[in-house]
């Protein structure tokens, strides 16, 4: 058993893209070719945004963002310590300055309340200028977009939504990618709309922003390809990955209802276990990019479950205020909610192409581990 079965998916719709590949070798416009704005506008209408800005990762869209708001040295940037490193690393990279939020213990989300601490710290000390939130949709759960919204508002800040876990998920009818000022998403193989390699998007209904963005992942392009306005980036997503994911888009919706299955059986049988299991709030649907469990005897659970066949993983194991880059701005009990999340959570297999076999397996491998 695979803990995210890729195969299983190319194996269902092998004939379609293997012909929208060969389509795209034959017709030779590799890079942003007719497939790439093809594929921006439908990401565009399922979102529910004007713009869609296609790019070579998910990374590089966050670094994109970043550039596109003017952020720089001097200018602080809130965002989880629960996340993946990418998130807080694209805000050193353009040299500003990670502050690091603590979580909701129930979604695992970046903590509205612990985000209002944190920029009337940055504030009273009056060394940094605080500019932006990055807040990330953890494990396919949009964040508290409404609580965010309001305190970006109000202190002047600007609003990212990193969305490269979240793509399919929803918020009272609003699909993930549609909130904040710029969205931000990844299509990296192994998150809910995976492409073949490496790819990535923003998403925004602001025209000029949009026009930044093209110029910025291309060179800082003007008028033309060798008129150069601006300092930019090379992060444009293949013509092939665009083809790949225009094939997968048709199966998208199916593919989030059957994680959601997954999820719902997983969670009635972990919750009468006794483990801590996935929070997902009145009017929320996730995307489930992971299936996370919390367990105060993880390595014994894990340990089992791989005895019986059964992949687990852990996101995360070491928050951002931990990682050796960070670290010794920070100490132990700084952030308590992500660090006692770090040692309890673990994660079950999970990707559309899940078998009835392969769940009932799962399932009694978690009862003979607790
Ligand atoms: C994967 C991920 C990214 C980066 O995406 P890449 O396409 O791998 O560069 C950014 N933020 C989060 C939360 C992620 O999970």
């Amino acid at each position: 058993m695979q803990f995210i079965d890729l195969q299983a998916q190319y194996q269902h719709l092998k004939a379609q893209i293997d012909r929208r590949i060969s389509q795209v070798l034959n017709q030779g416009h590799y890079i942003l070719g007719p497939e790439v704005s093809e594929l921006e506008s439908q990401l565009a209408d399922y979102v529910g945004v004007k713009h869609c800005i296609t790019c070579a990762n998910g990374t590089d869209a966050l670094q994109l963002a970043l550039m596109a708001m003017d952020i720089g040295p001097g200018d602080a940037v809130f965002c989880p310590t629960f996340t993946f490193f990418a998130s807080a690393e694209v805000i050193s990279l353009v040299g500003a300055t990670p502050v690091f939020v603590d979580v909701d213990p129930h979604t695992y989300n970046i903590c509205p309340q612990d985000l209002e601490r944190k920029i009337q710290q940055i504030q009273t000390q009056g060394k940094l200028s605080a500019k932006a939130i990055i807040a990330v949709d953890l494990f396919g759960l949009p964040a508290d977009y409404s609580s965010l919204s309001q305190i970006a508002k109000r202190h002047n800040l600007r609003l990212i939504e990193d969305g490269a876990q979240g793509f399919g998920g929803k918020l009272n009818g609003k699909v993930a990618c549609s909130f904040g000022d710029l969205a931000t998403t990844s299509f990296f193989p192994a998150k809910p709309l995976g492409c073949y390699g490496d790819g990535g998007a923003l998403f925004t209904n602001n025209n000029e922003t949009a026009e930044l963005l093209r110029s910025l992942r291309l060179h800082g392009k003007g008028q033309h390809k060798y008129d150069n306005v601006r300092i930019g980036l090379n992060s444009r997503l293949d013509t092939i990955q665009a083809a790949v994911l225009l094939e997968k888009l048709t199966v998208f919706p199916t593919e989030l209802e059957r994680r959601n299955q997954a999820a719902q059986a997983y969670s009635s049988v972990a919750a009468e276990l006794g483990f801590i299991t996935p929070h997902v709030p009145e009017g929320y649907y996730s995307s489930w990019a992971q299936y996370c469990l919390q367990a105060e005897e993880r390595d014994k659970v894990m340990h089992s479950l791989n005895q019986a066949g059964v992949p687990t993983m852990i996101y995360y194991q070491t928050c951002m205020h931990q990682q050796t880059v960070y670290k010794a701005l920070y100490q132990a009990g700084d952030f308590p909610i992500a660090e006692s999340l770090a040692q309890r959570i673990f994660s079950l297999p999970m990707h559309g192409y899940l078998t009835e076999q392969q769940l009932e397996q799962i399932i009694s491998a978690l009862q003979q581990s607790s």
